[in-house]
């Protein structure tokens, strides 16, 4: 099939219970971007049972939503979903396929890949597109030393997953229209039966907290990442985790920030006692706000971070607790004014 009959972007709208995943609206932002760009449409795909959010899809920028509401697609069967959204492509032939890359993509995308015959590129952190229609696919390669530009120009549709929190939220405009389509799931017997969905106990993922308290392998043991903890829980944030701390399980592979762990976005990350590899750097370099404390002024973080200490962490952090407690009752907890800025 010639490429040209292919046309428009296409984003999976991931949900669970009705409520729509917002990497979903940070793929519209960028899908209605590159539509813009070459002239097309946008479109969207849903599947689930008794879904709400169809309308903010629209007001998120999608021309057109097509909606798969049955009762067997309640629960996330990657055979179920494959299976209808592969029909909807070979029906709709969108020219650019954009899932996010949550456990749900990354298991999604490559079984519709496969299935249309067609490549994926995985992970992506930035996208555009050609004139020609080309998807620009970018995302970091060689453990991250390098950013990689990939396109597909002979493969249709262009398939890749990206990454949660690198892309910015589409605006919400309750003013725009579209349509909904209604499509009915040809749901074959995968002979799969979800029986019962058992949420994680842990404590939970990172990838939304406003301030997130890092440790490395600054650390000398595993007990000190308490201090961690602590600083993280005065400041109501969560805690997150160099690879090497990971890797030695004194911490859940949830708290890893990086290039193989998550991409975080919050208002304020504090590093302690990472140096900051660009795999790290990676995960978290799109912060607001970044505080470095290292006791090697070299350390690459600090070209990051928009405040540094040099500091040994086990001196400067439970000043830094004493400090948030004394001044409890304020509104907001400060740092000491011995701050070095690098
Ligand atoms: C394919 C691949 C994927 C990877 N993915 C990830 C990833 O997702 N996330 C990730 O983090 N890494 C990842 N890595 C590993 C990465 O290359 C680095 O090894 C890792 O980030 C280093 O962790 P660190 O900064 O905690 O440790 P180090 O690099 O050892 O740094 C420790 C820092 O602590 C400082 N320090 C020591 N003592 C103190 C103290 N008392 N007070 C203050 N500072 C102190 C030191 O000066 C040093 O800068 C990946 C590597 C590969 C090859």
């Amino acid at each position: 099939m010639s490429s040209s009959e292919y046309e428009g972007v296409m984003v999976f709208a991931q949900q669970k219970d009705g409520k729509v995943h917002p990497v979903t609206y940070e793929l519209l932002g960028k899908g209605r971007e590159m539509a813009d760009k070459i002239g097309e449409s946008l479109f969207c795909v849903l599947l689930g049972s008794g879904m709400e959010e169809v309308d903010e899809l629209i007001y998120h920028g999608a021309d057109r939503v097509f909606l798969y509401d049955d009762p067997s697609l309640q629960e996330f069967n990657v055979l179920h979903y494959k299976k209808c959204i592969v029909d909807l492509v070979e029906e709709e032939k969108p020219k650019i396929f954009l899932l996010g890359a949550t456990t749900i993509g990354r298991s999604l995308g490559p079984r519709v890949a496969a299935a249309l015959r067609t490549g994926l590129t995985a992970d992506c952190t930035s996208l555009d597109v050609d004139e020609e229609g080309n998807l620009i696919q970018i995302r970091p390669a060689f453990s991250g030393s390098v950013m990689a530009t990939i396109k597909t120009p002979k493969s249709r549709p262009q398939m890749a997953t990206v990454r949660y929190r690198v892309m910015e939220e589409a605006k919400r405009d309750t003013s725009r229209r579209g349509e909904a389509i209604k499509k009915r799931a040809r749901i074959e017997d995968t002979r799969i039966r979800v029986l019962e969905r058992k949420e994680f106990e842990g404590e939970g993922s990172i990838v939304d907290a406003d301030i997130i308290v890092s440790g490395g392998r600054g650390l000398k043991k595993a007990e000190d990442l308490r201090i961690i903890r602590e600083v993280a829980d005065l400041l109501k944030g969560a805690v997150g985790a160099s690879r090497p701390i990971v890797d030695d399980r004194w911490i859940g592979r949830q708290h890893q920030v990086g290039l193989s762990g998550n991409t975080v976005r919050p208002k304020l990350y504090i590093a302690c006692g990472i140096s900051g590899s660009v795999q790290h750097l990676a995960g978290m370099r799109n912060s607001n706000f970044i505080i470095a404390i290292n006791k090697d002024p070299s350390a690459p973080i600090f070209k990051e971070a928009h405040y540094g200490f040099v500091e040994d962490l086990y001196e400067l952090l439970p000043e830094l607790i004493a400090e948030i407690k004394r001044r409890r009752g304020m509104k907001t907890a400060c740092i000491t004014e011995r701050s070095m800025r690098i």
